[in-house]
């Protein structure tokens, strides 16, 4: 049912209104996902761009503090590296060589305390009294590199615990080098990490985002939120580092290589210090901020899409339906035309078509100076057959005319008709005397070859006369006048004896007959 109206729909796209219809709707259709496609990517490129500015704010914040803090410190450890090189700070007593040496920096809140070793790694003052100075520094990597290169400048360590404090610390050292430019020892600081710690955490980065301070060898040094096992551990291998070592700062997109979760990272490294920093944006959050709106606009132009083709559909329908109607109704009306011009008993055209015809074939002869023919076949004593065998029977020897009439005339080429009770007529456009004289002959032929039982009186067999005529039309002819010609032959036919043809003279008009019995 379904298959034969989609075959329907299909074939009324030939329609040009259901061609229209289909073309509005397809478009609109396809107008309403484009447009769900832009407003989904624009939510998702904003989301981006909104989470890469966020990023590089924090960066920029995180970047300033944690510069600032250790340039700081890194100013006390200058003073200190300088300081114990003058011989008269060295010439006073240990307590007053503390005051000179170090200032209130090492006292403030997160940063460590301060020690001078000597060339061997041996404390040999520190900035606070009570601290103890038994430890040798000579095996920490930094004091080391230290001694081995006078033109290091400020040393960082990776994470590490305090021989001295016990709490986790990045150690920061300078060199202190001697008169004769030879290694005289370091000045050694720290910086707590949770310190920085602490000041990571005040700053509110999403779900799944990190904050990363890495040495610039790549070694962990503080990650928040915090996990113990990474800290301490070189990422220098990993994609994510290699592409922070391509520039000094800038955003790019990479899977993390401690959870494999793919992040959005801005990174900067930090001027003139051996330091790198990162704020990491888990791509998770980020589409959780446009997800949600693009489901809506997804439901949104899936919703308006169905709409549009559902209502195109149904005029597309309701076109179809209207199209069939107006064929049935085309149909009715050409079969109700056809019934109007034709004999309901016999089938065969009436006497409205009878005249319709004739009056456009003479209109045509009169123009193309062709004759034409008119032939008027009575059944004989039709009264008497309707008498003896009864009306009904008489009806089907009627039928039996109209079936020689149908059989001997071509419809191509001529029209043959019921014009009255028993009379039928024969138009022969194109036709001179003899082909009509010829099909007249035929017709009559034929009825008698059939041999319908009549009364024995009339012959015993039903028998057909023909009037016949045939003009060239001129100007005064008219049909009716034809007809009268050949009504008046057929006239003759049955004064003559009946079951016979006759034809009017030619150019002799003769007087309407008066048929009787
Ligand atoms: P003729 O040989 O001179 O033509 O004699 P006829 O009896 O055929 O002529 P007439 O005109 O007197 O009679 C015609 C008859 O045709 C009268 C009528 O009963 C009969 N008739 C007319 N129409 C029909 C019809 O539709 N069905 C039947 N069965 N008979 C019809
Ligand atoms: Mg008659
Ligand atoms: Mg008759």
């Amino acid at each position: 049912m379904r298959a034969r109206w989609v075959i329907a729909a299909t074939a009324h796209l030939q329609d040009r209104a259901s061609r229209l219809i289909a073309i509005l709707g397809v478009s609109v259709t396809a107008g309403l996902c484009a447009l769900g496609l832009y407003l989904i990517c624009d939510l998702r490129d904003g989301a981006w761009h909104q989470a890469e500015q966020n990023a590089q704010n924090l960066l920029s914040l995180i970047e300033q503090s944690v510069a600032r803090n250790v340039e700081m410190y890194d100013l006390s450890l200058r003073a200190v590296a300088e300081g114990v090189r003058n011989p008269r700070i060295a010439a006073l007593d240990p307590e007053m060589r503390r005051l000179v040496l170090f200032d209130r920096a090492a006292t403030a809140p997160g940063l460590g305390k301060m020690f001078v070793t000597d060339e061997t790694g041996r404390i040999l003052i520190g900035s606070d009294p009570s601290a103890s100075t038994e430890a040798n520094l000579s095996a920490n990597p930094d004091f080391q590199a230290l001694r081995n290169d006078p033109d290091l400048g400020l040393a960082v360590s990776g994470p590490r615990v305090s021989r001295v404090s016990g709490t986790q610390i990045m150690a920061l050292s300078r060199r202190i080098t001697k008169p004769d430019g030879s290694f005289g020892g370091v000045v050694s600081g720290a910086i707590h990490l949770p310190y920085f710690r602490a000041l990571f955490e005040r700053l509110h980065i999403g779900q799944g985002s990190a904050i990363n301070l890495f040495q610039a060898d790549g070694t962990l040094i503080v990650r928040h939120p915090h996990l113990a096992h990474m800290v301490g551990r070189n990422i220098a291998q990993g994609a994510t580092f290699q592409r922070f070592r391509q520039a000094r700062r800038g955003v790019i997109v990479e899977r993390s290589a401690v959870d494999r979760a793919q992040r959005l990272y801005a990174f900067a490294h930090l001027a003139d210090l051996p330091l790198l920093v990162d704020v990491a944006v888990s791509a998770e959050s980020i589409r959780a901020t446009w997800w949600p709106r693009a489901q809506m606009v997804i439901a949104l132009t899936l919703g308006l899409s169905a709409a549009t083709l559902s209502l195109t559909l149904l005029l597309q329908r309701e076109n179809v339906r209207r199209a069939a109607a107006e064929a049935s109704s085309r149909a009715a009306t050409a079969e109700l035309a056809t019934l109007a011009l034709t004999d309901s008993l016999t089938g065969l055209p009436n006497r409205r078509r009878y005249d319709e015809f004739l009056a456009k074939e003479m209109r045509r002869s009169l123009r193309t100076r062709t004759p034409i023919s008119l032939l008027l076949i009575d059944a004989d004593r039709f009264k008497l057959y309707n008498d003896q065998f009864g009306h009904q029977h008489g009806d089907a020897v009627l039928r039996a005319v109209a079936a020689c009439l149908t059989q001997l005339v071509d419809p191509l080429d001529a029209l043959a008709c019921r014009i009255g009770g028993e009379e039928f007529a024969v138009v022969l456009p194109g036709a001179g005397t003899a082909e009509a004289r010829s099909v007249a002959e035929r017709i009559r032929r034929e009825m008698v070859l059939r041999q319908i039982p009549h009364a024995d009186e009339v012959g015993g067999a039903v028998t057909l006369s023909v009037g016949g005529a045939t003009r060239v039309p001129d100007a005064d002819d008219s049909p009716e006048r034809l007809f009268r010609e050949a009504d008046a032959a057929l006239y003759e036919a049955k004064r003559s004896g009946r079951n016979r043809v006759r034809f009017a003279e030619p150019d002799a008009l003769p007087e309407t007959r008066q048929r009787s019995a």
